[in-house]
């Protein structure tokens, strides 16, 4: 039987099938083959009792995140409020070219659209071919659209502290929203729970719930190979004079001819330069 482990927590991990969930033990032979099971991964298991199993073997993974520890992501949702805390689309080009190097597909939410419009920035990002959500969860605009996007998939949020993470995933889960202040929080023991979870939204639709993961940092790769993340910036690159092009000082490049043209945004190239020299920084130390 393959399962999927919504909890791990000391040793036990907790096994979907067919409904019901099974405590498991795993087996010695993962250990021997020094596997380590995460939550998000499929898993072959034995049931031994009504509400107990033995987890027997992990099944290939799509994907895994170090930390937080998770397998089998079908999407990231980037949240960013309006306003309020201010949008940075430094932070958000940060967060796609990590998850644009992990293979994990982004989704981008706009929120509290019923503080300031996020047009511009959904223009920016549609049309480079993300997918760009406006939401308000306090006027319940665009949660369905957001619940459509990611039906049959396991997704998880993040996103500065603020922009309302919790407030959509509590939305997503029909749960009771928007208490003013910091209730929202409390409800759910965010405070209190240290491990991931994956929560059923509806069938085979998942979210999953760490504290304390609100961000990614930029992955660890050469210089040279970060414009392949910028995934508009791809089909430009022929039109640099030099091979060795950086795409950041030089005059004859085929990036900075199509900021010139309007076809690639200027903060998408200013933050381009900022991670190229934050990278280039890095190597140094
Ligand atoms: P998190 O830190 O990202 O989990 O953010 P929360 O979900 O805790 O939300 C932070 C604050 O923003 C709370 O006071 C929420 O009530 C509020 N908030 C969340 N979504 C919206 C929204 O769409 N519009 C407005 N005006 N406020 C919101
Ligand atoms: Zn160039």
């Amino acid at each position: 039987m393959v399962g999927k482990i919504v909890k791990a927590i000391s040793g036990f991990y907790y096994i979907e099938y067919e409904n019901k969930i099974y405590e498991c033990r795993a087996k010695g032979v993962l250990k021997k083959n020094n596997i380590s099971p995460l939550v998000g991964d499929f898993a072959e298991f034995e049931i031994i009792s009504e509400a107990e199993g033995n987890l027997i073997n992990v099944v290939d993974r799509k994907n895994s995140l170090i930390r937080p520890p998770i397998a089998n992501l079908d999407a990231i949702i980037i949240v960013l409020a309006s306003t309020n805390p201010e949008p940075s689309l430094l932070f958000l080009d940060k967060q796609l070219v990590f998850l644009e190097n992990n293979n994990i597909t982004p989704i981008i939410c706009l929120n509290k659209i019923d503080l300031s419009d996020a047009d511009e920035i959904k223009n920016i990002y549609e049309k480079i071919g993300y997918k760009v959500i406006l939401t308000s969860v306090k006027e319940n605009e665009g949660i369905d659209e957001l619940r459509e996007c990611i039906k049959g998939k396991t997704v998880a949020l993040i996103g500065n502290s603020g922009v309302g993470k919790s407030s959509i995933t509590n939305a997503l889960l029909n749960k009771k929203v928007m208490v003013e202040g910091d209730l929202s929080k409390i409800e759910r023991g965010k405070q209190t729970t240290r491990h991931s979870e994956i929560l059923k939204i509806e069938n085979d639709t998942y979210i999953i719930d760490t504290p304390g993961f609100s961000n990614f940092d930029l992955p660890n790769i050469e210089t040279s190979l970060l414009v392949n993340l910028f995934v508009e910036f791809k089909s430009e690159i022929s039109n640099c004079k030099y091979k060795d092009c950086r795409h950041v000082l030089e005059e004859d490049c085929g990036i900075r001819k199509a900021v010139l043209e309007g076809k690639i945004s200027e903060s998408r190239f200013t933050n381009y330069k900022l991670l190229y020299e934050e990278l280039s920084n890095r190597k140094t130390y």
